[in-house]
């Protein structure tokens, strides 16, 4: 089955030739495994088991996540012409209030589907193996919908249906991202999947007349592919190996955010607004403003409390204190509304 593009989402990353030319990406390889993954590794297995979802969904409605998302604007930096970014000086988005999301019927678990899929394509670092890990627990953290994997896919499988060219200007070889998501990924969604992300360590291109991007979804399909070749190389000291990890967690939510028909948000200082280069995308936030953060009440029905919790424990339980700062704000802010 081949499948419409008019729903191909390049999502706010434009490789232009400029842009490219700055970073200093170069290929994983494969190395000896550096001390500090060994207490990612141990945080890993504390977090796996410290952040298991509740077995209940939350009953607020419509209206109490509007309410809630009131409560918590205080907390939030708004939008406005002096603080646009570039990306929505570029493309003007059109802005989807709360409203607007709920008259759309947004995509949410419904039925069997139920579960967010994702895995890896091509071969790993042991350091982007543990930024795989720690991805798909904060995924199950943020929107409180169970995550599991599907089975790894190795490059060598891609041999006859994906085209690869060499990039013009670095000469690295890259993969055609386009044949990725019809070809490899839309006959392997399995019927139980809400979406599916693939995460790959090798370079992409969504055509002839772009340098690279570095990810794409079809939302209409459910599926996207994101590669970590752009982000820095983390298995070389534990500070990049943090940016990495940053990067590729607001990548995963982000996207995953537009699965569940979230548009850019044009509201609120927000993982959800569009960013037109990596030092945009750098300067979002890891959370989400308060009306997307509603639109992910509605969809997904996490409990407030208990996501901000595990939130805050992810965070907190890597060592970095900002990230874990700003949950527990909203946390002491949501429970005083509710005293
Ligand atoms: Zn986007
Ligand atoms: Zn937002």
């Amino acid at each position: 089955m081949s499948l419409s593009t008019k729903c191909l989402l390049i999502c706010g990353f434009i490789g232009s030739c400029m842009f490219s030319c700055r970073q200093n990406a170069s290929a994983p390889q494969q190395k000896p495994v550096p001390p500090f993954l060994a207490e990612v590794q141990e945080n890993i297995t504390h977090l796996d088991s410290m952040l298991a979802l509740p077995q209940t969904t939350s009953k607020l409605n419509y209206r109490d996540w509007e309410a809630l998302a009131n409560q918590l604007k205080v907390a939030h930096k708004e939008m406005n012409e002096a603080n646009m970014t570039d990306w929505e000086n570029r493309f003007h988005s059109q802005p989807q209030s709360l409203e607007d999301y709920v008259n759309a019927g947004p995509v949410r678990p419904y039925g069997k589907r139920q579960y967010i899929y994702v895995g890896k394509l091509g071969s790993f670092t042991a350091a982007q193996n543990n930024i795989f890990e720690l991805t798909k627990i904060y995924l199950q953290a943020f929107y409180g919908v169970r995550v599991k994997y599907l089975d790894s896919i190795p490059l060598a499988q891609l041999q006859k249906d994906v085209r690869r060219r060499r990039n013009p200007h670095s000469k690295q070889e890259q993969l055609y991202s386009v044949h990725i998501l019809e070809r490899i990924m839309f006959p392997r969604l399995p019927d139980d999947a809400i979406n599916y992300l693939l995460f790959t360590a090798s370079d992409l291109y969504p055509g002839s007349n772009w340098n690279f991007v570095f990810g794409q979804a079809n939302i209409q399909a459910r599926v996207g592919v994101w590669s970590l070749y752009r982000y820095g190389d983390p298995d070389l000291s534990k500070e990049a190996f943090d940016l990495c990890l940053k990067r590729t967690l607001k990548t995963a939510v982000h996207e995953t955010g537009h699965t569940f028909s979230i548009k850019h948000c044009t509201f609120y200082h927000c993982v959800m607004q569009g960013a037109y280069h990596l030092k945009e995308a750098d300067e979002r936030p890891q959370y989400v403003g308060p009306i997307c953060l509603a639109k992910i009440g509605i969809a997904c029905k996490p409990n407030p409390i208990h996501r901000f919790q595990q939130l805050h424990t992810f965070w907190s339980q890597l060592g970095f204190e900002e990230e874990a700062d700003n949950y527990r704000e909203f946390l002491s802010l949501l429970q005083r509304s509710l005293e």
